[in-house]
Protein backbone atom coordinates (compact mmCIF):
# COMPACT_ATOMS: atom_id res chain seq x y z
CA UNK A 1 0.00 0.00 0.00
CA UNK A 2 1.18 3.45 -0.96
CA UNK A 3 0.76 6.37 1.81
CA UNK A 4 -1.50 8.98 0.78
CA UNK A 5 0.30 11.83 2.02
CA UNK A 6 4.08 12.09 2.47
CA UNK A 7 7.39 13.81 2.85
CA UNK A 8 10.27 13.05 0.99
CA UNK A 9 13.31 14.48 3.06
CA UNK A 10 16.41 15.11 1.44
CA UNK A 11 19.10 14.27 3.66
CA UNK A 12 22.03 15.48 1.02
CA UNK A 13 20.31 19.21 1.46
CA UNK A 14 20.79 19.74 5.03
CA UNK A 15 25.10 19.28 4.18
CA UNK A 16 24.26 21.30 1.18
CA UNK A 17 22.64 23.75 3.38
CA UNK A 18 24.94 24.24 5.86
CA UNK A 19 27.80 24.74 3.40
CA UNK A 20 26.02 27.36 1.98
CA UNK A 21 25.36 29.29 5.37
CA UNK A 22 29.34 28.90 5.98
CA UNK A 23 30.34 30.45 3.12
CA UNK A 24 27.96 33.71 3.80
CA UNK A 25 29.63 33.11 7.41
CA UNK A 26 33.26 32.00 6.81
CA UNK A 27 34.54 32.47 10.16
CA UNK A 28 31.53 31.45 12.51
CA UNK A 29 31.50 28.25 14.28
CA UNK A 30 27.43 27.11 13.22
CA UNK A 31 25.10 26.07 15.71
CA UNK A 32 22.15 24.16 14.06
CA UNK A 33 18.91 25.16 15.34
CA UNK A 34 17.02 21.83 15.31
CA UNK A 35 13.90 22.32 17.57
CA UNK A 36 10.64 21.56 17.31
CA UNK A 37 11.29 18.73 15.92
CA UNK A 38 14.02 20.31 13.59
CA UNK A 39 11.11 22.36 12.30
CA UNK A 40 8.99 19.31 11.49
CA UNK A 41 11.85 17.41 9.75
CA UNK A 42 12.47 14.83 12.64
CA UNK A 43 15.25 16.27 15.46
CA UNK A 44 17.12 13.09 15.79
CA UNK A 45 17.43 12.56 11.69
CA UNK A 46 18.48 15.26 11.35
CA UNK A 47 20.88 15.86 13.83
CA UNK A 48 22.65 12.34 12.18
CA UNK A 49 22.43 14.17 8.85
CA UNK A 50 24.81 16.96 10.27
CA UNK A 51 28.17 15.46 11.49
CA UNK A 52 30.28 18.85 10.88
CA UNK A 53 27.39 20.90 12.93
CA UNK A 54 29.89 22.64 15.49
CA UNK A 55 26.69 22.23 17.84
CA UNK A 56 23.34 22.19 17.82
CA UNK A 57 20.28 23.92 19.85
CA UNK A 58 17.46 22.77 20.91
CA UNK A 59 14.68 24.93 22.82
CA UNK A 60 14.04 22.85 25.64
CA UNK A 61 15.32 20.15 27.97
CA UNK A 62 13.91 17.00 26.66
CA UNK A 63 15.08 17.82 23.15
CA UNK A 64 17.98 17.80 24.41
CA UNK A 65 17.88 14.61 26.09
CA UNK A 66 16.25 13.41 23.58
CA UNK A 67 19.37 13.80 20.95
CA UNK A 68 21.65 12.37 23.49
CA UNK A 69 20.02 9.15 24.21
CA UNK A 70 19.78 8.65 20.44
CA UNK A 71 23.87 9.44 20.80
CA UNK A 72 24.60 12.80 18.99
CA UNK A 73 27.48 13.64 20.35
CA UNK A 74 27.86 17.62 19.26
CA UNK A 75 27.80 20.08 21.87
CA UNK A 76 24.10 20.97 22.57
CA UNK A 77 22.33 24.07 23.87
CA UNK A 78 18.80 24.55 25.48
CA UNK A 79 18.09 27.54 24.38
CA UNK A 80 15.00 28.00 27.42
CA UNK A 81 17.64 26.49 30.03
CA UNK A 82 16.40 25.20 33.66
CA UNK A 83 13.64 26.48 35.77
CA UNK A 84 13.93 24.13 38.69
CA UNK A 85 16.82 22.15 40.47
CA UNK A 86 16.06 18.82 38.65
CA UNK A 87 16.12 20.48 35.68
CA UNK A 88 19.73 21.62 36.40
CA UNK A 89 20.97 18.59 37.43
CA UNK A 90 19.76 17.08 34.13
CA UNK A 91 21.70 19.66 32.00
CA UNK A 92 24.52 18.22 33.80
CA UNK A 93 23.50 14.51 33.80
CA UNK A 94 23.42 14.96 29.96
CA UNK A 95 25.84 17.49 29.35
CA UNK A 96 23.66 19.52 28.02
CA UNK A 97 24.53 23.78 27.94
CA UNK A 98 21.77 25.45 29.05
CA UNK A 99 20.82 29.28 28.62
CA UNK A 100 20.95 31.48 30.92
CA UNK A 101 18.33 34.56 30.81
CA UNK A 102 17.19 35.18 34.19
CA UNK A 103 18.43 35.86 37.88
CA UNK A 104 16.13 33.45 39.60
CA UNK A 105 18.55 31.02 37.24
CA UNK A 106 21.15 32.67 38.83
CA UNK A 107 20.22 32.07 42.63
CA UNK A 108 19.19 28.37 41.41
CA UNK A 109 23.12 27.75 40.03
CA UNK A 110 24.14 28.78 43.74
CA UNK A 111 21.66 27.20 45.73
CA UNK A 112 22.41 23.56 43.78
CA UNK A 113 25.06 23.49 42.10
CA UNK A 114 25.44 20.42 40.26
CA UNK A 115 27.29 18.08 41.50
CA UNK A 116 30.87 16.30 39.92
CA UNK A 117 30.72 17.86 36.77
CA UNK A 118 31.54 22.45 35.80
CA UNK A 119 28.69 22.42 33.27
CA UNK A 120 28.92 24.63 29.77
CA UNK A 121 26.58 27.71 30.02
CA UNK A 122 25.36 30.75 27.92
CA UNK A 123 24.32 33.73 28.83
CA UNK A 124 22.18 35.56 27.45
CA UNK A 125 21.36 39.15 26.95
CA UNK A 126 18.48 40.82 26.19
CA UNK A 127 19.06 43.50 23.71
CA UNK A 128 15.50 44.66 22.96
CA UNK A 129 13.55 42.06 22.23
CA UNK A 130 12.41 41.44 25.85
CA UNK A 131 11.68 37.77 25.80
CA UNK A 132 14.60 35.78 27.83
CA UNK A 133 17.72 37.39 28.54
CA UNK A 134 18.88 39.61 31.14
CA UNK A 135 18.58 42.99 31.32
CA UNK A 136 21.65 45.21 29.85
CA UNK A 137 21.61 47.41 32.98
CA UNK A 138 21.99 43.82 35.05
CA UNK A 139 23.86 42.22 32.96
CA UNK A 140 27.65 42.69 34.53
CA UNK A 141 26.60 42.17 37.83
CA UNK A 142 25.18 39.22 36.88
CA UNK A 143 27.77 38.04 34.28
CA UNK A 144 30.32 38.25 36.97
CA UNK A 145 28.28 36.33 40.10
CA UNK A 146 28.61 33.84 36.92
CA UNK A 147 31.91 34.10 35.84
CA UNK A 148 32.85 33.41 40.23
CA UNK A 149 30.92 30.24 39.94
CA UNK A 150 33.08 27.23 39.95
CA UNK A 151 30.72 25.00 39.00
CA UNK A 152 30.50 26.57 35.45
CA UNK A 153 33.11 26.22 32.56
CA UNK A 154 35.17 29.36 32.11
CA UNK A 155 34.35 31.90 30.33
CA UNK A 156 31.01 31.72 29.54
CA UNK A 157 29.58 32.85 26.51
CA UNK A 158 27.36 35.45 25.59
CA UNK A 159 24.12 35.18 23.17
CA UNK A 160 21.53 37.60 22.10
CA UNK A 161 18.43 37.31 19.68
CA UNK A 162 17.23 39.26 16.94
CA UNK A 163 13.60 40.79 16.70
CA UNK A 164 13.41 42.00 13.29
CA UNK A 165 16.27 40.33 10.78
CA UNK A 166 14.33 39.23 8.25
CA UNK A 167 13.35 42.81 7.64
CA UNK A 168 16.36 44.21 6.24
CA UNK A 169 15.22 47.87 6.32
CA UNK A 170 14.66 48.19 9.71
CA UNK A 171 16.66 49.22 12.02
CA UNK A 172 16.02 47.11 14.98
CA UNK A 173 19.22 44.74 14.29
CA UNK A 174 21.57 47.77 14.49
CA UNK A 175 20.04 49.39 17.80
CA UNK A 176 20.39 45.55 18.76
CA UNK A 177 23.95 44.81 17.59
CA UNK A 178 25.24 48.37 19.39
CA UNK A 179 23.82 47.11 22.51
CA UNK A 180 25.31 43.75 22.36
CA UNK A 181 28.41 44.84 20.96
CA UNK A 182 28.57 47.22 24.59
CA UNK A 183 28.17 44.79 27.13
CA UNK A 184 29.86 41.78 25.66
CA UNK A 185 33.12 43.73 24.18
CA UNK A 186 35.08 41.08 26.48
CA UNK A 187 37.08 38.10 24.39
CA UNK A 188 34.60 35.77 25.12
CA UNK A 189 32.51 33.80 22.49
CA UNK A 190 29.44 35.36 21.09
CA UNK A 191 26.58 34.23 19.04
CA UNK A 192 23.46 36.61 17.69
CA UNK A 193 22.75 35.50 14.22
CA UNK A 194 19.74 33.78 13.45
CA UNK A 195 18.92 32.55 9.74
CA UNK A 196 17.91 36.38 8.76
CA UNK A 197 21.02 37.62 10.91
CA UNK A 198 23.19 35.53 9.23
CA UNK A 199 22.51 36.02 5.96
CA UNK A 200 21.37 39.59 5.64
CA UNK A 201 23.74 41.44 8.52
CA UNK A 202 27.06 40.50 8.51
CA UNK A 203 27.78 42.55 11.45
CA UNK A 204 26.01 40.00 13.50
CA UNK A 205 28.19 36.91 12.63
CA UNK A 206 30.53 36.78 15.72
CA UNK A 207 32.17 33.95 16.57
CA UNK A 208 28.85 31.84 16.13
CA UNK A 209 25.87 31.52 14.57
CA UNK A 210 22.54 29.90 14.96
CA UNK A 211 20.83 29.27 11.94
CA UNK A 212 17.79 27.62 11.68
CA UNK A 213 14.68 27.49 9.34
CA UNK A 214 17.95 28.16 6.45
CA UNK A 215 19.16 25.03 7.27
CA UNK A 216 15.78 23.61 5.58
CA UNK A 217 16.50 25.33 2.52
CA UNK A 218 14.01 27.70 3.36
CA UNK A 219 14.15 31.84 3.01
CA UNK A 220 13.54 33.46 6.37
CA UNK A 221 12.71 36.61 4.13
CA UNK A 222 9.36 37.74 3.15
CA UNK A 223 8.44 37.47 -0.72
CA UNK A 224 12.27 35.51 -1.71
CA UNK A 225 12.66 32.14 -1.35
CA UNK A 226 15.96 29.90 -0.16
CA UNK A 227 15.73 28.00 -3.34
CA UNK A 228 16.47 30.93 -5.47
CA UNK A 229 19.60 31.87 -2.89
CA UNK A 230 21.50 28.36 -4.08
CA UNK A 231 19.37 26.39 -1.21
CA UNK A 232 17.96 23.36 -1.74
CA UNK A 233 14.48 22.51 0.34
CA UNK A 234 14.77 19.89 2.60
CA UNK A 235 11.38 18.82 2.70
CA UNK A 236 9.02 17.90 -0.73
CA UNK A 237 5.16 17.45 0.55
CA UNK A 238 3.33 15.31 -1.73
CA UNK A 239 -0.05 13.31 -2.29
CA UNK A 240 -1.66 11.60 -5.12
CA UNK A 241 -4.60 12.15 -7.02
CA UNK A 242 -7.57 10.20 -5.79
CA UNK A 243 -10.69 11.73 -7.82
CA UNK A 244 -11.37 13.63 -10.81
CA UNK A 245 -14.77 15.15 -11.44
CA UNK A 246 -16.36 17.07 -14.23
CA UNK A 247 -18.22 20.22 -13.09
CA UNK A 248 -20.71 22.50 -14.85
CA UNK A 249 -21.07 26.49 -14.68
CA UNK A 250 -22.22 27.54 -10.56
CA UNK A 251 -21.42 24.18 -9.48
CA UNK A 252 -20.18 24.93 -6.04
CA UNK A 253 -17.41 23.34 -4.55
CA UNK A 254 -16.57 21.91 -0.90
CA UNK A 255 -17.50 23.28 2.41
CA UNK A 256 -19.33 26.07 2.20
CA UNK A 257 -19.83 26.19 -1.16
CA UNK A 258 -17.35 28.95 -1.29
CA UNK A 259 -15.91 28.67 -4.54
CA UNK A 260 -18.78 28.46 -7.28
CA UNK A 261 -17.18 27.33 -10.86
CA UNK A 262 -17.28 30.45 -12.96
CA UNK A 263 -16.73 27.72 -16.18
CA UNK A 264 -17.02 24.36 -16.70
CA UNK A 265 -14.46 22.87 -14.52
CA UNK A 266 -12.26 19.59 -14.46
CA UNK A 267 -11.49 19.08 -10.78
CA UNK A 268 -9.00 16.58 -9.03
CA UNK A 269 -9.63 15.80 -5.65
CA UNK A 270 -6.43 15.06 -3.47
CA UNK A 271 -5.20 13.11 -0.20
CA UNK A 272 -4.22 16.03 1.95
CA UNK A 273 -5.79 18.13 3.83
CA UNK A 274 -5.55 19.96 7.67
CA UNK A 275 -5.07 17.06 9.19
CA UNK A 276 -1.67 16.38 7.34
CA UNK A 277 -1.01 20.01 8.48
CA UNK A 278 -1.42 21.60 5.05
CA UNK A 279 -2.88 24.70 6.24
CA UNK A 280 -7.18 25.65 6.11
CA UNK A 281 -6.08 29.18 6.08
CA UNK A 282 -4.96 28.40 2.33
CA UNK A 283 -7.06 30.67 -0.52
CA UNK A 284 -8.16 29.49 -3.36
CA UNK A 285 -5.55 29.80 -5.97
CA UNK A 286 -2.91 28.72 -3.95
CA UNK A 287 -0.88 26.89 -6.38
CA UNK A 288 0.18 23.32 -5.67
CA UNK A 289 2.16 21.01 -8.67
CA UNK A 290 0.08 18.16 -10.51
CA UNK A 291 2.68 16.18 -12.10
CA UNK A 292 5.17 19.16 -11.78
CA UNK A 293 3.02 21.52 -13.54
CA UNK A 294 1.02 24.37 -11.33
CA UNK A 295 -2.59 23.83 -10.60
CA UNK A 296 -4.59 26.21 -8.11
CA UNK A 297 -6.44 25.00 -5.24
CA UNK A 298 -10.24 25.94 -5.41
CA UNK A 299 -12.40 25.56 -2.63
CA UNK A 300 -11.71 25.26 1.23
CA UNK A 301 -9.13 23.00 2.45
CA UNK A 302 -10.85 19.80 4.23
CA UNK A 303 -9.34 17.31 7.43
CA UNK A 304 -8.30 14.60 4.42
CA UNK A 305 -8.43 16.46 1.13
CA UNK A 306 -8.33 19.44 -1.42
CA UNK A 307 -9.82 20.09 -4.85
CA UNK A 308 -7.69 21.84 -7.61
CA UNK A 309 -8.81 22.99 -10.77
CA UNK A 310 -7.55 20.84 -13.31
CA UNK A 311 -9.11 22.74 -16.52
CA UNK A 312 -5.57 23.60 -17.83
CA UNK A 313 -4.30 19.74 -17.44
CA UNK A 314 -6.87 17.16 -19.42
CA UNK A 315 -4.17 14.60 -19.36
CA UNK A 316 -4.23 14.41 -15.22
CA UNK A 317 -5.29 11.22 -13.83
CA UNK A 318 -6.32 9.54 -11.11
CA UNK A 319 -3.06 8.66 -9.08
CA UNK A 320 -0.91 11.07 -10.23
CA UNK A 321 1.35 12.77 -7.84
CA UNK A 322 0.54 16.16 -6.24
CA UNK A 323 3.20 18.00 -4.32
CA UNK A 324 2.23 20.79 -1.90
CA UNK A 325 5.89 22.59 -1.46
CA UNK A 326 9.59 21.47 -1.69
CA UNK A 327 10.73 21.01 -4.96
CA UNK A 328 9.83 22.78 -7.39
CA UNK A 329 7.19 25.17 -5.50
CA UNK A 330 8.41 26.88 -2.68
CA UNK A 331 6.78 26.55 0.99
CA UNK A 332 7.43 30.16 1.15
CA UNK A 333 5.33 30.74 -2.03
CA UNK A 334 2.67 28.58 -0.26
CA UNK A 335 2.73 30.66 3.21
CA UNK A 336 1.83 33.60 1.61
CA UNK A 337 -1.52 32.17 -0.37
CA UNK A 338 -2.09 30.94 3.90
CA UNK A 339 -1.85 34.00 4.84
CA UNK A 340 1.63 32.52 7.20
CA UNK A 341 4.83 31.69 7.26
CA UNK A 342 7.10 29.02 6.20
CA UNK A 343 8.26 27.90 9.85
CA UNK A 344 4.66 27.09 10.54
CA UNK A 345 3.84 25.50 7.89
CA UNK A 346 6.87 23.08 8.45
CA UNK A 347 6.05 22.83 12.08
CA UNK A 348 2.49 21.62 11.78
CA UNK A 349 2.95 18.48 8.96
CA UNK A 350 1.63 15.59 11.64
CA UNK A 351 2.08 12.39 12.22
CA UNK A 352 -0.56 10.97 9.47
CA UNK A 353 2.73 12.29 7.23
CA UNK A 354 5.00 9.39 6.14
CA UNK A 355 8.36 10.45 6.36
CA UNK A 356 10.74 9.18 3.47
CA UNK A 357 14.25 9.90 3.91
CA UNK A 358 16.19 10.63 0.93
CA UNK A 359 20.14 10.76 0.33
C1 LIG B 1 14.46 29.51 16.63
C2 LIG B 1 15.63 30.29 17.06
C3 LIG B 1 16.73 30.49 16.20
C4 LIG B 1 16.72 30.11 14.74
O1 LIG B 1 15.94 31.04 14.02
P1 LIG B 1 15.75 30.91 12.44
O2 LIG B 1 14.97 32.11 12.08
O3 LIG B 1 14.98 29.66 12.21
O4 LIG B 1 17.09 30.86 11.84
C5 LIG B 1 17.84 31.12 16.72
N1 LIG B 1 17.89 31.52 18.01
C6 LIG B 1 16.84 31.36 18.86
C7 LIG B 1 16.94 31.86 20.26
C8 LIG B 1 15.68 30.76 18.42
O5 LIG B 1 14.64 30.62 19.25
Amino acid sequence: MTPAAFAELDLGALEHNLSRLREAAPRAKVMAVIKANAYGHGMVRVASALPTADAFAVARLDEGVALREAGIRQRIVVLQGFICPEELELHARFDLEPVIHSVHQIDLLEQHPPRDTRLGAWVKLDTGMHRLGLDPAEFRDCYQRLSGNVHLKDPLPIMTHLANADVVTDTTTERQLAVFNGVASDPVERVAANSAGLLAWPASHAEWVRPGLALYGVSPFPFRSGAKDGFRPVMTLKTRLIAIKNLRRGDPVGYGGDWICPHPTRMGIASIGYGDGYPRSAASGTPVLVNEQSAPLIGRVSMDMITVDLTEHPQAHVGDTVTLWGQGLPVEEVARHANTIPYVLLCNVTQRVRMIEQR
